[in-house]
């Protein structure tokens, strides 16, 4: 991609979320506040460490921060360190190759977040990251399409027309409890940053084993799992400070919560949620193994078994403290035509925004971008949507 191309699908991103990208970071800056971090030395450390985030993603950065009139420097602190201070929770789900109904693969994620205990505001979702669609091209013609925080380059989940599709989540593990957040010292990749590279290649081991080799050389900046699937296989990293497993999928289901599974002797063990909604997902999984579909993978988003409450998979607090849903996405991979590749996003709630037509949106991987509604660009999708009252069918 041409730095002006990036720069230009930055500075969209910008213009069309200002509100969200400056909320998000400002927020950013009074969690980083509440941590006892300065917000020069954080500016300074970020400026000192740019050449974590290459070209073209730079670019993209600093069109994102024109278009949004945030400083540059502000945009890059906040893709650099904002998952040490509210890293992204989250349950993926997967049927992959013949475990679909259709052959193909189809992947989903929910995105759940914690609140910032130093935020306070009239409206909950002030207290909240807002979600909204990151929606990039290439010269090339390589497309991607998932949802970010608005001011990131780095993607929750996603997918793109070369038929791959990404997910990720923290591990909540032992080391994670008990090593302190040390902006000083840590030169760590960010979990979206790497989704967002591996969402740039055009098959799944080039992305995998692209991510791997980063994880080498820097661990991401809290534990956790990366997730890429094609038509046929999908691949499950499990990335710690200091080690590395990689799982192989083949024409069957998997989920992930916020736990390791293949370096399970890792896991913090009073994590009850993320047990729940690992074994909650496994066991729906397993009882359509071979019939899965999109909608079934919407069913489960939407799942308020063992809640509704934080242990569901639509995951709902009563304080804004707690780690709750905030986006899904649903995708189906299309082994022949990888254009063809649909997907569904909803912004908010899952089990509102699911149901109400204007809180989410179908399309394949050839949809424009004038052809999604301008609200899941600019956060208002995302504001309408997020709120705590459960809804059932
Ligand atoms: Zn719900």
């Amino acid at each position: 991609m041409s730095s002006e191309t990036s720069y230009r699908s930055g500075y969209m991103h910008g213009a069309s979320a200002r509100s969200g990208v400056q909320h998000n970071v400002s927020a950013f800056f009074s969690q980083l506040h509440a941590a006892g971090y300065a917000a020069d030395t954080v500016l300074g450390l970020a400026r000192a460490r740019a050449d974590i985030i290459r070209s073209p993603w730079r670019d993209e950065l600093a069109g994102i921060a024109d278009g949004a009139r945030v400083s540059f420097d502000q945009v890059l602190a906040y893709n650099l360190y904002r998952d040490l201070v509210s890293p992204d929770e989250c349950t993926v789900s997967m049927a992959v190759g013949h475990a679909s109904a259709s052959g193909d693969t189809v992947f989903a994620k929910n995105s759940d977040k914690v609140g910032g205990k130093s935020l306070v505001g009239p409206n909950f979702y002030k207290n909240k990251e807002i979600n909204v669609i990151l929606y990039a091209e290439r010269d090339d013609g390589l497309k991607i399409i998932g949802v970010c925080a608005a001011g990131s380059t780095g993607l929750k989940m996603g997918m793109n027309n070369r038929g791959l599709a990404a997910g990720c989540n923290i591990a909540r593990t032992q080391e994670l409890d008990e090593k302190n957040m040390d902006l000083t010292k840590i030169r760590a990749l960010d979990r979206a940053y790497l989704l967002r590279i591996g969402l740039e290649q055009s098959n799944v081991l080039d992305a995998t084993r692209g991510v791997t080799a980063e994880l080498m050389a820097s661990p991401m900046a809290t534990p956790g799992n990366i997730q890429f699937a094609d038509a046929r296989q999908a691949f499950l990293i499990e990335g710690s400070y200091d080690r590395l497993a990689v799982k192989k999928i083949a024409d069957d289901v998997d989920s992930r919560s916020n736990r390791f599974i293949t370096l399970e002797y890792m896991n913090k063990k009073d994590d009850v949620s993320s047990y729940c909604r690992y074994y909650r997902t496994q066991e729906i999984l397993k009882s359509k193994k071979g019939k899965m579909t999109l909608d079934d993978l919407v069913q489960i988003s939407m799942d308020h078994a063992n809640g509704p409450g934080p242990n569901s998979i639509c995951r709902h607090g009563t304080q804004f403290t707690e780690e709750i849903s905030l986006a899904a996405m649903v995708m189906a991979l299309d082994g022949k035509d990888p254009s063809k590749s649909r997907w569904g996003i909803c912004l908010g709630k899952p089990c509102h925004a699911w149901r109400d037509p204007e809180g989410h949106f179908f399309g394949d991987m050839s949809t424009p971008r004038s052809a999604i509604p301008e609200g899941f660009f600019n956060g208002a999708v995302f504001k309408k949507f997020y709120q705590e009252e459960p809804k059932f069918a």
